[in-house]
């Protein structure tokens, strides 16, 4: 479609306000004039937290040269035409009031190459008044350029934070965009550093690994397909949910879009985290990127100037079928990993909690007295050991079926849950040194040390500086084995080193329990194999270990008859 000024009648339809708040609201202004454009390169640069410098390169539709006066009119847009194209709108962006307002608020550049176009153009702006245009060389695609953001509004300036909060925010926007648009290489560089670059592979597993790191795209489980019940009229939902071992400790690590659109919904955040519902410590939240689609005219994303908010036809509809999509994915993804098919297997326990609707059509959570639902703290079955194969597993009989456990996986798993219990009870079990024992560290370890000692020693490690890079260790959690804990705690600095982002707890607990569990290869008598199957009857989630691998493999009876052509 051309870019045309809106009609006046479509225009008092709109929702009016405010776009342009900080730096990082042209950031998303202009990355979803990009994404809009069909692009498949958006290149972000900022300097001086946004203020100094905002540029976006894309390598979309680009603009003609007739037309790049008008997308600098208020209200002048290409995306939607007339009322009725309101009810259901498909692009990013739809009011034509991004470019006018950033305009008013700095000086603007811009250069950009239409489709098939021999010739580009440009146009300079400052005060939202045109300074200069003209015929431009460059591939197709768009250039804008923000330079010195409300220069013209001290009072705005100064109710900015720091670059550094400001840098922030952008970087987040941008993560948003990356994950919404996994087939689109984003590079964000802030200040000359680069901050993320994402491949463009349309896999949404790499642009999480991108954003958020490597342990948690390890973590992902995939939502696939629709909620019960309502293919014809739900969301469709895909995305990808953590397992509950990384979960964190804010919401921010969950992510919303609305036929891509990143959007805000305390209803989805309430969808997603019931669907954790028993498989989360209290104060934990979930990591997840949830993709909602549906037919434009089912959901109102004309309800906010910034559009991060959006209004649901059927919230009861897209909270039902968000959480049913999760809980499927978590409960199918999670239970012991099998060889051919295998129902997992739960206990029931009282849920106290249930989800109910008011007549408001808003959603309550209410205490309910005697009623029973599945939960899914997965329980083993009695298991009789048969023996131990390769030093490594345990082989043992269960009612319906073989299991092999991974004797090092399992016993980490129980030492992490014992860990993170001990420590939340502020009871760590330490175990004194005979005598304090002297421990030299590199100086990247030495700088470890400084920074966490605290986190340390509230598992147990008593460390106090002894000179240049030197230290006295007084007690280690008693859980390390006395020969060993020198090695523990030096894997133990270099691992948080490591950028991650996992919680600097969780890490700890991690690593301990890695090293603390029986190794593989490690010959273990019937007694000692007993116990462990007992202990690890007792945890929350027997079957993987803290990293996320399996503890165990399952292969039924009926799966073994099928396997020797009984059945
Ligand atoms: P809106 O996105 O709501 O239409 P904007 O003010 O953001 O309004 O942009 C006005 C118009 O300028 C858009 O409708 C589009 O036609 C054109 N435009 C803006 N940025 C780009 C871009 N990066 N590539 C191609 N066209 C663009
Ligand atoms: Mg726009």
């Amino acid at each position: 479609m051309p870019i045309k000024v809106l009609d006046p009648k479509v225009v008092s339809r709109i929702a009016a306000g405010e776009v342009v708040e900080r730096p990082a609201s042209v950031v998303k202004e202009l990355v979803e004039n990009s994404l809009d454009a069909g692009s498949s390169q958006v290149s972000i640069e900022v300097e001086g937290g946004g203020i100094s410098l905002i540029r976006v390169i894309d390598d979309g539709s680009g603009i003609l040269p007739a037309e790049l006066g008008l997308a600098f009119e208020r209200y002048a847009t290409s995306k939607i035409d007339n009322l009725s194209d309101l009810e259901s709108i498909s692009s990013l962006g739809f009011r034509g009031e991004a470019l006018p307002s950033i305009a008013a608020v700095a000086e603007v550049g811009i250069t950009t190459c239409a489709k098939g176009e021999q010739a580009g153009s440009y146009l300079t702006l400052k005060d939202g008044v045109t300074i200069k245009k003209g015929s431009y060389g460059r591939p197709q695609g768009t250039t804008v350029t923000v330079r010195n953001l409300f220069r013209k509004l001290p009072a705005r300036l100064k109710f900015l934070k720091s670059p550094v909060t400001e840098n922030s925010h952008i970087a987040s926007t941008v993560s948003q965009y990356a994950l919404a648009f996994p087939e689109v290489k984003f590079n964000l560089v802030i200040d000359a550093r680069p901050s993320l670059r994402t491949p463009g592979s349309g896999k949404l597993l790499d642009s999480i690994a991108q954003v958020y790191g490597l342990e948690i795209a390890q973590n992902m489980l995939e939502v696939k397909g629709l909620g019960e019940g309502s293919e014809s009229l739900g969301p469709q939902v895909t995305g990808m949910v953590g397992t509950p071992e990384v979960s964190r400790s804010s919401r921010s690590y969950l992510s919303f879009f609305v036929n891509r659109r990143p959007v805000n919904s305390r209803l989805l955040i309430w969808a997603v985290e019931e669907a954790y519902h028993g498989l989360l410590m209290t104060g934990k939240h979930p990591v997840a990127i949830i993709n909602l689609a549906l037919s434009p005219s089912r959901v109102d994303v004309n309800v906010h100037p910034t559009k991060l908010e959006v209004k649901f036809q059927n919230e009861r509809l897209v909270f039902g079928t968000v959480q049913k999509a999760v809980r499927q994915t978590l409960i199918s993804g999670m239970p012991v990993s099998k060889v051919g098919e295998v129902k997992a297997k739960f206990v029931t326990m009282p849920q106290p909690r249930q989800i109910v609707w008011t007549e408001t059509g808003t959603i309550e959570r209410r205490r309910l007295s005697g009623r029973v639902s599945p939960t899914p703290k997965i329980s083993l079955p009695v298991l009789r050991i048969l023996g131990q194969f390769e030093g490594a597993y345990i082989v043992a009989e269960g009612p319906d079926g073989l299991y092999l456990i991974d004797q090092h996986a399992a016993h980490e798993r129980i030492l992490f849950e014992k860990i993170k219990q001990q420590r939340s009870q502020q009871k760590m079990e330490v175990q004194g040194l005979l005598e304090p024992v002297t421990f030299e560290v590199s100086p990247q370890q030495a700088e470890t040390l400084k920074l966490y000692a605290n986190h340390l020693a509230e598992f147990g490690f008593a460390i106090e500086p002894f000179g240049d890079r030197t230290y006295l260790v007084r007690s280690v959690p008693a859980l390390v084995d006395q020969k060993d804990w020198a090695m523990v705690l030096r894997e133990l600095l270099d691992s948080l080193a490591e950028e991650s982002s996992l919680d600097l707890g969780e890490k700890i607990a991690i690593s301990l329990a890695c090293h603390g569990a029986v190794r593989a290869g490690q010959g273990l008598t019937d007694d000692e194999m007993r116990q462990l199957l007992r202990t690890l009857e007792q945890v929350t989630i027997p079957n993987t270990c803290p990293h996320g691998r399996p503890t165990m493999i399952y292969l039924s009876t009926r799966q073994l008859k099928k396997e020797f052509g009984r059945v």
